[in-house]
């Protein structure tokens, strides 16, 4: 393996962090990475204007898993890694009048301050009620998978699953919660029912032991961002990985088996010839159905499962703004809306108040999201349209007047994957058919977990497995 040739094609955060782990497990290998864009880093791009630092998709890590800080510190940057602002750590959900925080203590569906969900205006009392039935509620024997909205409406009841569980998920999934599967996406909460038979009690076992954090919604307290933006992360890594090709305009067209191992054909461009590329090992780090469109004619099979991983599109709305245009002082990280309201926006996110240098002094940047799994016909509306319903959104939740100073609208076309039920069985099933294929491996956001840090972990796993053969 030593002296071998490795090529990863896709030059996003996951392929990059492949490279990175080969060249430290086997510096003497032959490392190129092939994307074909012009940029590197996938989704991840940080954009500067006018004095804002505008995030296109990703804004943040977490810690937990640990595998992107772990990156960082093995680059020593943790020194260039900003925690969020503590001024308002918290999300808030919009009701069809206002905007009312997320109870304190309530970690997605993990409760551990049961007086402040008793006491927040978001809930009927007979929510309430059902909530706190919750702790009668027997465990699922887990025979099979289960939908959020299933297993959070036989937890929790309607009401609870409608204002805050389905906002706070679909802002992270932006999926259709009859679909999303439990087992893939939220394991820890499988978890938990199981060893505790209730998610309150395995709330007020959190609390005991003090690991849940004094935060509503996401735990921000375990949020990263480099100073700079998302896009140093991308920076960092391949500047340390000097001897890597890194080959972008490069778009692959297929792979084949050859005798010594795999050839990689790519299309060409007028900034480029096509190639044909042989290579030992070979990562595909693209999403499953284009690693699926890759490998037909080596195995079908294959090729079929990796079809059926969904991506769903989405739109990401930027607005620059004074703050003295909210008609409210806003200081929190963002504000969440459930479907049942039939808005357009899912979520806003306040990306200056949750990190420094995001905005000029006076300023907000803030970001709407749009579409998903179950409104990806909103992806295709023009800007101008998109930048209409975020402004539309903003004056009915923190009051905003006049017109943005800045915008951008971003969209991302079959980037989010989408973990439907059985998930897990699929993937299992697709990496049992990938390894009957030397020299291949398979790694991405279509796999096991979507954001940044499982990305790193399916970089380093896919290497490992390389290393093992
Ligand atoms: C709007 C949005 C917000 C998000 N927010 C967060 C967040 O705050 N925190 C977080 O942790 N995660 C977040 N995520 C998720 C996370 O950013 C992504 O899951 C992750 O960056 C995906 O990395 P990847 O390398 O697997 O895929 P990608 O970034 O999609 O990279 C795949 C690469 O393959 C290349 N490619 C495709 N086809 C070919 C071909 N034929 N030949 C060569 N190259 C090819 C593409 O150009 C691309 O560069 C967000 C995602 C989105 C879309």
């Amino acid at each position: 393996m030593k002296s071998k040739k490795l090529t990863i094609v896709g030059g996003g955060i996951t392929g990059l962090s492949a490279a990175f782990f080969a060249q430290r497990a086997m510096p003497e290998a032959q490392i190129t990475v092939l994307e074909s864009n012009g940029l590197w880093g996938g989704v991840l791009q940080t954009e500067s204007a006018e004095g804002y630092l505008i995030e296109h998709s990703a804004d943040m890590f977490t810690t937990d898993p640990r595998s992107a800080i772990k990156i960082c510190e093995h680059l020593g940057k943790t020194d260039e890694l900003l925690q969020t602002i503590p001024i308002d750590d918290r999300a808030y959900v919009a009701t069809d009048e206002t905007i009312h925080p997320v109870p304190r203590g309530l970690s997605l569906m993990l409760p551990s301050d049961l007086d402040s969900i008793l006491a927040t205006p978001l809930l009927s009392a007979a929510a309430k009620d059902r909530f706190q039935a919750e702790e009668q509620i027997a465990p699922s024997d887990w025979t099979q998978d289960e939908s959020l909205i299933s297993f959070a409406t036989r937890r929790f009841g309607r009401e609870v699953y409608e204002t805050l569980i389905q906002p706070l998920v679909g802002g992270i999934y932006t999926a259709d919660p009859e679909k999303l599967s439990m087992q893939a996406t939220m394991a820890r909460f499988v978890a938990m029912e199981k060893q505790h038979g209730s998610l309150i009690q395995a709330g007020r076992v959190a609390k005991e032991k003090a690991i849940q954090r004094e935060a509503s919604g996401a735990r921000y307290g375990m949020f990263r961002a480099p100073r700079q933006g998302i896009s140093e992360l991308v920076r960092w890594i391949m500047e340390s990985l000097p001897k890597v090709d890194f080959q972008n305009h490069s778009n692959v067209d297929s792979v084949a088996k050859v005798t010594s191992g795999w050839q990689i054909t790519t299309g060409g461009s007028d900034s480029k010839p096509g190639q044909k590329i042989e290579t030992e090992r070979l990562v595909l780090a693209t999403s499953a159905k284009v690693s699926g469109r890759f490998l037909q004619s080596v195995d079908a099979e294959l090729a079929k499962e990796l079809g059926k991983i969904e991506a769903a599109s989405s739109a990401v709305v930027i607005l620059g703004i004074d703050r003295d245009q909210l008609g409210q002082d806003f200081s929190g990280y963002g504000i969440i809306v459930p479907s049942v309201l039939n808005r357009d926006v899912i979520a806003t996110s306040f990306g200056s108040n949750k990190f420094e240098g995001r905005a000029p002094d006076g300023k907000v940047l803030v970001r709407c999201f749009v579409g998903g799994a179950l409104r990806r016909e909103l992806v295709e509306l023009d800007d101008e349209k998109l930048i209409e319903m975020a402004i539309e959104e903003l004056q009915r939740t923190v009051g905003f007047q006049g017109e943005p100073g800045l915008t951008r609208v971003i969209r991302w076309r079959n980037c989010m994957p989408q973990y439907h039920l059985g998930h897990r069985d699929l993937v299992d099933g697709i990496e049992e058919l990938t390894a009957n294929h030397q020299g291949l491996e398979l790694a991405g956001n279509s796999y096991r977990g979507v954001g940044i840090p499982a990305c790193i972990e399916s970089g380093a796993m896919a290497v490992e497995r390389l290393m093992a053969e």
